[in-house]
């Protein structure tokens, strides 16, 4: 059975191997789908113009956030819906006051308290 990708003409698309994120219309045409898809399972929207590892429409619904980096800075972040938090684990910050040892053990803790990895 031949199995056609979902249009991706609109939303953001993450990549199942590598987790970045694309555009529609950054996405490629998927190779060889028949053979990649399980059946049943979920439709790939298109191939990851990176590493050719298929990408899956991201539910808009979802909250996400996104973190704007520039020269190892935070610079800003927002997020898709409202009442979403972001705070900065800051390592270089840390290493003034802190051992190695102690910031991984802070470390630790933010893990158990924030249990869910965004990527
Ligand atoms: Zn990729």
């Amino acid at each position: 059975m031949s199995r056609t990708p979902k249009q991706a003409t609109d939303g953001r698309h993450e990549c199942d191997n590598c987790g970045l994120v694309w555009p529609a219309d950054k996405l490629k045409d998927i190779v060889d789908i028949e053979q990649r898809v399980d059946e049943g399972g979920p439709v790939p929207s298109g191939q990851c113009p990176d590493c050719d590892a298929l990408c899956y429409l991201i539910d808009p619904k979802a909250p996400r956030v996104v973190v704007y980096v520039s020269g190892g800075n935070v610079q800003c972040a927002r997020a898709n819906v409202e009442g979403i938090a972001v705070e900065v684990f800051d390592v270089d910050n840390l290493e003034e006051t802190k051992t190695g040892d102690e910031i991984e053990a802070d470390w630790k803790q933010v893990e158990q308290e924030y249990p869910h990895p965004i990527f």
